[in-house]
């Protein structure tokens, strides 16, 4: 904590997501409060950086005006590149524009406190591990599938970045030479299977060769299901919604061996919509057992996230906590 920074001081962690800016305040105990959720759909549009910024920077404002204790920090995380180094958003899908403005800056100027941005797979990864299932874990690998794949990594109790940053992005490693082209210029990625429209998209195919599932119903009908829909559906028991679901976590299985393989972990933790959790869980374990060595599979557990979608806004506000020190 700076001599500034009194003991009582509370800070804004902001999480940015595909559909939704999520805010509220953490204590010096890591307690929730003030937590809101507004939809966003930057996914879906092409949304001016500028825009965004403003919304931010009103988010912030309007929560920081109800708090009755002093400000000590700011967090945010962003669905793309933070550049750990310079604190510029480097590369955010829908909204580039973003990247040509200083919005670190504009922060610190607006509120005078120390600001950290980060990725924000990496924000939960750091909640995950200080409230959630990884806390005391030296080595692990948390998995968000959602609207994309993310991953944040841990060695040695530390969270790791690499020289910029940009390390985690486990949603663009290459399963498939042959496979779609990804929004980050390759093809055959992770994401381009296993991400949330990916794996409606697949279904969707599956579904011309396949009537009997439930999920057929919404096409006779002409309506479209969404990832939450096959979820429900596989929790019902629909033949076809578990194969989808199975065979995202054998696919997302042979990265997670690869990792295991690499690193030696001794947890992969499984995030994203809580309803998919325990439907992945088994499945990307099995695939990891299948394609990685026997000795370190062993020494690697695998659980559900504890933490839920609060998550990216405990670990924004942690790590401004951290930044005030
Ligand atoms: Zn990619």
């Amino acid at each position: 904590m700076t001599s500034e920074t009194p003991s009582n001081a509370v800070y804004l962690g902001i999480d940015l997501s595909s559909r939704h800016i999520r805010s509220g305040i953490i204590d010096a105990a890591g307690n929730l409060s003030n937590f809101r959720r507004e939809p966003h759909h930057f996914y879906r549009s092409n949304i001016d950086g500028r825009a965004l910024a403003d919304r931010l920077l009103t988010i912030a404002k309007q929560t920081v005006a109800e708090l009755d204790a002093p400000l000590g920090g700011i967090g945010i995380g962003f669905p793309g590149l933070v550049n750990h180094t310079t604190q510029r958003v480097v590369r955010m899908p829908n909204t580039p524009s973003l990247a040509e403005i200083d919005l670190h800056q504009e922060f610190v100027e607006a509120f005078n406190v120390p600001v950290v941005f980060e990725n924000n797979t990496n924000a939960a990864t750091v909640a995950e591990m200080k409230f959630g299932g990884a806390q005391n874990v030296g080595d692990f690998l948390y998995v968000r599938i959602g609207h994309g794949v993310g991953a944040g990594l841990v060695l040695d109790g530390r969270l790791r970045r690499g020289k910029s940053g940009y390390a985690g992005e486990i949603g663009h490693m290459n399963v498939d030479p042959e496979g779609l082209e990804c929004s980050c210029g390759s093809r055959g990625c992770l994401e381009t299977i296993c991400s949330a429209h990916n794996i409606v998209r697949r279904t969707h195919a599956r579904l011309e060769r396949d009537k009997t599932s439930v999920l057929s119903e919404f096409e006779k009908h002409d309506k479209d299901f969404t990832y939450d829909d096959i979820i429900e559906a596989a929790h019902n028991g629909d033949d076809l919604a578990l194969l989808m679901m199975n065979r995202t976590g054998h696919f997302i299985g042979m990265v997670v061996a690869d990792m295991i393989n690499m690193l030696n972990l001794s947890m992969v933790v499984v995030a994203g919509n809580t309803a998919a959790r325990s439907l992945l869980l088994p499945a990307i374990a099995d695939e990891a057992k299948r394609r990685s060595f026997a000795e370190a599979y062993s020494d690697c557990e695998f659980i559900a996230a504890q933490l839920a979608s609060e998550a990216g806004v405990i670990g924004a506000g942690i790590l401004a906590q951290q930044a005030a020190r």
